[in-house]
């Protein structure tokens, strides 16, 4: 045995006491954070050693994802329908479920659609649809000056072009504007749903109107008509137990051809018409 398969300062002796912290998979996604290298390359030189700073700095890492910080959070990235997006406190963390809604939109639209997405976020939504749509003509709302601010960001190192617009919900948009089709992943977890308390890193205004869950659903329902262009589409996502009431929302709104989509854990996630 050489002298250095005891060191605690080689890859596979950190990746080791990370690993009883967080996990394997966790550990070698921060120590690879941490100096900068892949997954194949932590794997390829186990044996290396590291430098203290390297040490500290991932030390670090895992205090504060042993402290419940998500990992995209830390990492500063996501990745969203094979694209990776730039992500930070002030945005919710884009979910694979939402992709159910991005497919469904790209079934729906027509050629060179104008499309809206209020509540961008991060932008995942409208930045994925301004690139996979040719000749989309794509406006994104926030009303969280920071989320715009981070989506801009996105959009230019993904090279999408987008139009974005700071307000609540309708407020953001003028009057005149007509769309195609009007999509929306809102806040919609109801305040008093336990999952929430998991959810304490990201920001609450994203995941939770504070009322029943279904008040910014309603809102965005009740203004779409207005802004739609004739055989339009509307698409919400929303939550596993909320399939029924956003279906008479859009129903009682005077939507025809109303349909509910699961997402990938067979619930009902995306209601559109
Ligand atoms: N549209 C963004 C997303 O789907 C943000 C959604 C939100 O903050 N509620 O990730």
């Amino acid at each position: 045995m050489s002298a250095s398969a005891d060191a605690l300062d080689t890859i596979r002796a950190q990746i080791a006491f990370g690993a009883a912290q967080i996990g394997r998979f966790e550990a070698m996604l921060l120590l690879g954070h941490a100096i900068g290298r892949t997954r194949e390359f932590l794997i390829a030189h186990d044996d290396e050693t590291l430098d203290e700073e390297s040490i500290l700095r991932y030390h670090m890492l895992i205090t504060l994802r042993s402290a419940g910080t998500p990992i995209p959070y830390i990492t500063g990235r996501q990745e969203f329908f094979g694209r990776y997006f730039e992500v930070n406190d002030a945005v919710l963390i884009p979910r694979p479920d939402t992709e159910v809604l991005v497919e469904q939109a790209l079934l729906v639209a027509p050629a060179k659609p104008r499309i809206l997405d209020l509540g961008t976020g991060s932008g995942c939504i409208a930045i994925t649809l301004a690139l996979e749509i040719p000749g989309a003509e794509v406006t994104a709302t926030d009303a969280s000056a920071a989320a715009l601010a981070t989506a801009e960001r996105n959009a230019r190192a993904l090279g999408a072009s987008v139009r974005f617009r700071e307000g609540f919900w309708w407020d953001a948009v003028p009057q005149k504007d007509m769309f195609e089709v009007v999509v929306s992943n809102p806040p919609y977890i109801r305040p008093d749903d336990e999952h929430l308390a998991n959810l304490g890193n990201e920001p609450l205004g994203a995941l939770t109107d504070g009322i029943d869950g279904l008040q910014c659903l309603r809102d965005i329902v009740a203004g779409a008509m207005a802004h739609l262009k004739k055989g339009g589409w509307l698409l919400l996502e929303h939550g596993y137990d909320q399939g029924e009431d956003v279906r008479n929302l859009l129903l009682s709104a005077g939507f025809a051809a109303v349909h509910t989509k699961k997402d990938y854990g067979g619930n009902d996630r995306v209601t559109f018409g």
